[in-house]
Parts: C-alpha cells; structure tokens; sequence
C-alpha cells in the first residue's frame, strides 16, 4: 500500500497569454519508506510539487490521497493533524528563526501541538543528542554554519516524527562536505519514513537516491526506480494532537525583517525579537506554576511586523519602516505554521501606561496588557482569584492583585467595579501623495472598564496590569 498518491494532479496559473502549467496531470505513488528525488529544471514544477503535497498550495485539479484519504476532503482537524505530525519539510534557506537557538527552533512545532512544555524540552534533548547536536543546543541560529543550521532545521522536522519530509534543495547552499552530512542524514530518516527530496546536485542524487522522478514543464519524463523500499510497518505510535493548535496565542515576539536589495529568496528572513511570557498568571504551587507556563504555551501568539530599511546615503545610519504584513507575504515566510490564524494587532491603540481614574482618584503605573481569545476555560479557572472570566466584551478586564492593591480594595470589592482610563495617542503614517506626505491621526480616548476577574501572577511581575482582549 502506498502512504501517498498523486492523481491527475495539475496546477496552473493565469497569465496573460492564458493558462500556464506548472503541473501538468501528474499521477505518482510513494511507498512509506525510502528516499525520492525529484530532478528536472529549473522551472520544472518541482517546488510547486512539493508545496502542494505539503498543502500549502491547493492544485488546480487532481487529489492527494495520504493514506488513502483525499486530503482536500479532510476536516480542518484532520488537515491540521496531516501539517504538524504527518509531514514536514525543509527549505534549501532553512527558514529557522535566526534569533532563537536551536533547541528553541526544534521545539516550536511540539509547543504548537499543544504538547506538555517539560516533555517537549526532554524530547528535544533526546533528538540533539541522537544526532551529536547537542553543542548546538543553546546556540542563536544565525551563529551557526550552513551546516548546522540545516541539520537544525531537520531536526525541527522530524521532531514531530513526521511520516513523509519533503525536502526542497537541501543541499542547495552547502558545499560538498555538508551536503554529504546531510544526505547521510536524509539516507537514515528514509529507512522510516519518507523523505521527498528536490535537487539540482546530479552526484548528489545518483548516490543516495532509491528513485529518481524527472519533471518537465510540469510532466514526468522519467521515474527510474533504483531500490526497492519496504513498507513500513503502519502501527506505529500515534502522536498526539491537540486542537489548541488553532489558536495561537502570545508567547513569541516575531518579527520580519525585510531587507531590500537581497534576492527574493532570502527577501524576508524570520527573526524573533524576543520570548516573553505575555502572562504570568499562577496560583502559587510549583506544579501549577507549570501548568500555567504549559497551558501559555499550548497556544502561542506571535506577532508579526515587515520592516523595510532605507539607507542613507553617505551615513552609517538608516530609516526603518515598519508595516503590517499582507497574510499573502505572512503565509509566504511562515510555510512551516501554515495552519496560523491572522488577526490585526490593535495592541498599538493602547499605550502601555495610560492614566485611570476610580472613584475620582487618580491611580497610575499600571500596564495595559494585551490578550488574544481569552478562553480562561483553558487557562484554569483556579487562576482566578475571584470573579468570572470576561465576556466578549472590550469594556470586561482582568486584573492582578496588585491592580487592586492600588485600588485599595479588597478583591471581592474589586470585582464589578467600574474604572476609566484616559489617554491620548497620535498615529502618523506616510502617503503616496506629494503633498501631504504624512498624516498624523490623534486619538484621544476615555474608557470605562468593568473588572471581571482578579488573578495572581508571578511574583517578581508584581506591577499593577490590567489585561484587556
Ligand atoms: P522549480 O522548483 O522546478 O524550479 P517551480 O515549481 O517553482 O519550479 O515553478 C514551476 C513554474 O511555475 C515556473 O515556471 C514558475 O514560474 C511557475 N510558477 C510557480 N509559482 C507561480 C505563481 N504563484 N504564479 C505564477 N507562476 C508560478
Ligand atoms: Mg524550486
């Protein structure tokens, strides 16, 4: 039994002198094991292949059945589950989160499956060692070689143990003795799974490969079979999924940086900006400290800006001019997580530290805390101090103790009452009007927010925050 089939598969695009066929009726299977490459071109419809077995890109017509079942007919939970636990893939540019390291690389996909923080860090560990990583373990990605960042970035795959991982150019930006590392790598993960790979490197390919599929102009002209590959045995242990996956919350400042003048494959390269726990919410046991931290990281936020920097002429210094990101340009950069919601950040609108009023005196210092689909459900109810998780409702807010400290009131007193916050805030933004090259908005705002709930928090973090959805 095949673990993949491709059936009349074609993928065309609109131009203007009419369709054009990246993919042209493609019918190909693929056994559970064994290493396959994919040659052809450039321009042959190899990378579309790949994107669209990933299913970041829909075909025009044609199905993908991945295990026997049409994956444009799964659910959305069974189209997540097919993303994070059964394939993955790997970019000739790594696609890492250069500022991270490479532990914090690799577990990303098993937090973003919801996975127990202390079980994911133990696998993480595990993997690094097994493949004599483990120096690199804290070490930012963007100190290491090519080399290692692509072995990091194989491990980030497979950490998921995932059944098929498509590879796209591996060895594209290696030279002859990492890209040997790395297909000795890819030769082992094959006699597991199944490992798809595209490849310009001819000697690369002849060496390793148990098939060889050639694409041109979007069609096979030849799928040479070298060895033949055994079937894995299906039962094997079943990953666990959960559907907290859909939605993401905030743990992980992410940032684009997009630089001009860099060739378009290396256009936008994904750095975070930092990690920060974006609530310290605890009720005061180590063990529940935990479940707090694993029940943040079950649903990660990430928030996402695309900065372009202008140079000066004649100066060391540059502009820098930070946009919101088309979903189109988001989807494009972050391939690997392309189950994540977007969603607008308003956060800007706030200041950190607006000025409030409660009973006609004045309190201060306290921060202004954004939080994204507040489901307290899923953060525990024992959180709460007192009180009741807000309802949709931008004018319901959570505050920490120490808000009603500041209060001076008690937190059954807390709960229900009625404060305002005032503020004032400008926007400016550029035009593509001569004339008028900026626009600057003020806003001044007046809000009356009810307390809903009062929570206890880390107690280092011990300033006054109101936490607003
Ligand atoms: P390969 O990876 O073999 O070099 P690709 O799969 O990237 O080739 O592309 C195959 C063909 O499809 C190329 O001619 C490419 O220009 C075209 N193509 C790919 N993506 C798009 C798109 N989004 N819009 C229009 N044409 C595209
Ligand atoms: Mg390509």
């Amino acid at each position: 039994m095949s673990i993949l089939r491709v059936d009349s598969l074609s993928k065309s695009f609109a131009t203007q002198s009419g369709n054009f066929f990246a993919l042209n009726n493609i019918s190909l299977s693929f056994s559970s094991t064994g290493l396959v490459s994919i040659v052809g071109k450039s321009g042959s419809g190899k990378s579309t292949l790949l994107n669209i077995l990933m299913g970041i890109e829909k075909p025009s017509s044609g199905k993908i059945f991945f295990n026997n079942k049409d994956i444009s007919k799964m659910s959305d939970k069974e189209f997540s589950k097919y993303h994070l636990d059964d394939v993955s893939m790997v970019y000739q540019h790594y696609n890492l989160f250069l500022e991270l390291s490479a532990k914090e690389n690799i577990i990303l996909p098993l937090l973003m499956r919801g996975e127990n923080h202390k079980k994911a860090d133990k696998e993480v560990d595990e993997l690094l060692k097994k493949f004599s990583l483990d120096y690199l373990a804290n070490q930012k990605c963007k100190l290491m070689s090519g080399g290692e960042k692509q072995r990091v970035a194989i491990l980030r795959a497979i950490i998921t143990s995932p059944k098929m991982l498509l590879c796209d150019e591996p060895t594209g930006a290696l030279d002859r003795q990492n890209s040997q590392i790395i297909m000795q790598i890819l030769k082992q993960l094959s006699k597991s799974m199944l490992v798809v790979m595209v490849s310009h490197n001819k000697e690369i390919v002849e060496e390793y490969s148990d098939r060889i599929i050639t694409l041109k102009d979007g069609k096979i002209v030849d799928d040479k079979l070298i060895n033949e590959c055994f079937e894995r045995n299906a039962n094997k242990t079943k990953s666990s999924y959960s559907s907290k996956w859909s939605k993401l919350f905030t743990k992980l400042n992410l940032k684009l940086n997009k630089k001009k003048n860099i060739f378009s494959a290396l256009a936008c390269t994904v750095g975070f900006a930092s990690i920060f726990l974006s609530f310290g919410f605890y009720e005061g046991s180590q063990t529940s400290q935990d479940n707090a931290l694993n029940n943040n990281l079950a649903v990660l936020h990430a928030s996402a800006s695309e900065k372009t920097y202008f140079d000066i002429v004649n100066s060391p210094l540059s502009y820098e001019k930070s946009v919101r990101p088309s979903e189109e340009s988001l989807r494009k950069n972050l391939r690997e997580f392309s189950s994540l919601i977007y969603e607008p950040n308003l956060s800007y609108l706030f200041p950190s530290y607006p000025y409030g009023t409660y009973k006609n005196k004045n309190i201060d210092n306290f921060q202004m805390v954004p939080i994204y689909d507040i489901s307290l459900e899923s953060y525990g109810k024992s959180l709460l101090v007192s009180g009741y998780p807000p309802k949709e409702d931008i004018c319901e807010v959570i505050v920490n103790e120490e808000f009603v400290k500041a209060l001076n009131e008690t937190n059954e007193e807390a709960i229900d009452d009625y404060f305002n916050i005032n503020y004032f805030t400008s926007i400016s933004y550029s035009t593509s009007d001569n004339e008028t090259p900026f626009i600057k908005d003020e806003f001044s705002f007046d809000y009356e927010l009810r307390i809903s709930a009062v929570v206890k928090e880390f107690s280092f973090l011990n300033t006054p925050k109101v936490y607003y959805s």
